[in-house]
């Protein structure tokens, strides 16, 4: 699970799952408490048209759950460019406040990919972290303001100054990595699997987990 009250940002390449991982957490949030849910609702913003609310219905019905009912729970709403994506965050709190819907978890998927392509031209990063950081500052408050989680996802760049270790880095600078309370890196793992570090969180020890994605969703993947 990730934690109400700050932002998880997931990067990694491309499959590495943070998609199915948007998927599966608009799903889990919904479960009771003593499952491990928020017993609330889920708003996904989806910024590459990946979310599928038909893999919602397999996610859901693989744990035992009505899956219509799932759906009903998730607001997926879909931004065209940056300046879209960064309204559709500022009018969640009036779904809050005004139409009192319980939700416990906003999604951003992928956080990074309008912010690319809108400030793409040279001179134009200063202005875009600028933005950018209004936007993380926005989700924060929502995430401490009304105790609800927030989900990011993020890209890799190579970096080609690193000759020993990984030669990734997450896109965004250092605007994304001071607002995000928790980093994981997912990568691709052996025979299929997947792995999810956490990185520099401050309260938490460094730490790896692996798991697959199955027509079920996702689940731990059992030691050898
Ligand atoms: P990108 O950077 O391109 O957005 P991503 O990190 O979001 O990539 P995902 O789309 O979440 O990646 O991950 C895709 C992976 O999930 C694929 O490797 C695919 O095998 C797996 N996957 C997707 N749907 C299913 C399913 N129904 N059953 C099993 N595995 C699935
Ligand atoms: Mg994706």
């Amino acid at each position: 699970g990730i934690e109400a009250g700050g932002i998880t940002e997931a990067y990694g390449e491309f499959g590495s799952s943070k998609t199915q991982l948007a998927h599966q957490l608009a799903v889990n949030v919904q479960l009771p408490k003593e499952k491990g849910g928020a017993d609330g609702m889920c708003i996904y913003v989806d910024t590459e048209q990946t979310a599928r609310p038909e893999r919602i219905k397999q996610i859901s019905e693989g744990m035992g759950l009505d899956a219509n009912k799932i759906l009903e729970n998730i607001k997926f709403a879909r931004a065209f460019n940056s300046d879209h994506q960064m309204l559709l965050v500022q009018k969640i709190e009036d779904l809050i406040v005004k139409e009192k819907l319980p939700i416990k978890l906003v999604v951003v998927d992928s956080l990074m990919s309008h912010f690319r392509s809108d400030f793409s031209g040279r001179g134009q990063l200063a202005d875009r972290q600028q933005k950018l950081n209004k936007h993380m500052h926005d989700l924060l408050k929502l995430a401490v303001k009304y105790n609800l989680a927030v989900y990011v996802t993020n890209q890799v760049m190579a970096k080609p100054d690193t000759f020993f270790g990984d030669p990734t880095v997450a896109i965004g600078g250092h605007v994304l990595a001071h607002n995000s309370t928790v980093r994981l890196y997912l990568r691709k793992g052996k025979k299929g699997s997947r792995v999810a570090r956490v990185i520099d969180a401050p309260h938490l020890p460094d730490s790896e987990c692996a798991f697959i994605v199955t027509e079920k969703g996702i689940t731990d993947l059992a030691p050898e």
